[in-house]
């Protein structure tokens, strides 16, 4: 047993060895890179933390800015699902990540209390002068409390709105003012930016969802207003609910086949199931959504323009068969139809509402 020992603690010493003898050949760089210290690298990562975060918000304001428009004038297509809104973002230290709330602080000088990031242009809150910086201290004089404790309190009296005016207690500088706004109607579906180089965008039934790679895809609020239109036609169209039904009969369907062939086809019936109607359902949200988009004074006639390029980006889109979205040709013809058709209606005076088909006609 001891020999035994001995042998393997001598192989265990050559073995170590030879990793050393390898590791001392390995081939390395040859050239003199220059010295980086650890302190200098932790500077210029916190200013590329801070770019990162310009980036982003600069596209949040610009989605929030068209998103506002878009469901504010969609309103009364929304049905139930709508809430009250003054169109202001806010934040507080807490409601940053820990990794990014530095470059937070300095860039927008954010304290404990719910500061104002961004006032969406036109908005309840621009009108009442609102500003970014403005840090709220109280609302309807009572009064926050530092951290996430002040931003629930601001975030429920918001939520339990019905349309009443609020009072914002804000400090500007070293100016403490009241400020007064009443909220708009809009659709409740909560537009957002997903850090993402995808160039895509979805709904999920709630919310509208739209990738940092499609806003920096597209060329004009236009084409980015077309984009949150099918999102939120999709939503308001009820197409999840609708492919969820599909799927449970599809699921049904399978298990009565499976039963009478002794051959399992369930999943298969649940996914076919899904995707009946999946392009119809994508070419009803193109349609619909051109028509958000011009509810809310978007220009749509050259909009259908973001369908060609993403042709060219993504020729495989061009004829697509057998996939759950209709190709980019067709796509493009039919938002120009659509965008012709609301060209028409403007011109005749009459109301920018989507067509229905003659049985779902009242
Ligand atoms: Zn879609």
């Amino acid at each position: 047993m001891k020999e035994y020992k001995l042998y393997v603690s001598t192989c265990s010493f050559w073995l170590i060895m030879l990793i050393f003898l390898l590791l001392g050949s390995a081939c390395a760089p040859t050239t003199r890179v220059p010295q980086i210290s650890e302190e200098i690298a932790a500077q210029e990562a916190e200013k590329q933390r801070e770019l990162a975060v310009l980036e982003f918000v600069k596209l949040y304001k610009r989605l929030q800015r068209v998103g506002f428009r878009i469901l504010q004038a969609n309103a009364p297509l929304c049905g139930k699902k709508i809430r009250y809104d003054w169109g202001f973002i806010y934040l507080t230290q807490e409601s940053i990540s820990k990794n990014y709330r530095q470059a937070y602080m300095h860039l927008y000088g954010l304290r404990e209390y719910p500061t104002v990031l961004y006032v969406i242009p036109t908005s309840p809150a621009e009108k009442a002068g609102l500003k970014p910086g403005d840090v709220i201290y109280a609302v309807n004089n009572q009064h926050l409390l530092p951290g996430t404790k002040g931003i629930e309190i601001l975030s429920q009296v918001l939520k339990h709105n019905h349309g009443e005016k609020i009072v914002l207690s804000i400090e500007r500088k070293t100016k403490k003012l009241n400020i007064v706004i009443k909220p708009v109607c809009i659709c409740d579906y909560p537009i957002i930016l997903k850090n993402s180089d995808q160039v895509n965008a979805y709904a999920d039934g709630q919310h509208v969802v739209v990738f940092s790679g499609m806003m920096r895809f597209l060329d004009s609020d236009d084409e980015l207003a077309l984009i949150i239109g099918h999102e939120l036609a999709h939503n308001t169209m009820g197409h999840l609910q609708k492919q969820a039904v599909n799927r449970t009969i599809g699921t049904l369907l399978g298990a009565i086949v499976s039963e009478l062939t002794g051959v399992n086809v369930t999943r298969i019936g649940a996914q076919t199931g899904q995707l009946l109607f999946s392009q119809e359902f994508e070419a009803e949200a193109d349609y619909v959504g051109c028509y958000y988009a011009a509810r809310a004074g978007y220009d749509v006639s050259g909009a259908a323009q973001l369908w060609r390029r993403m042709a060219a980006t993504h020729p495989l889109a061009i004829n697509l068969k057998g996939s759950t979205h209709p190709s980019t040709a067709k796509r493009f013809l039919a938002i120009e139809k659509t965008a012709e058709e609301i060209k028409q209606k403007i011109k005749r005076g009459e109301p920018l509402i989507p067509e229905k088909k003659d049985h779902y006609k009242n």
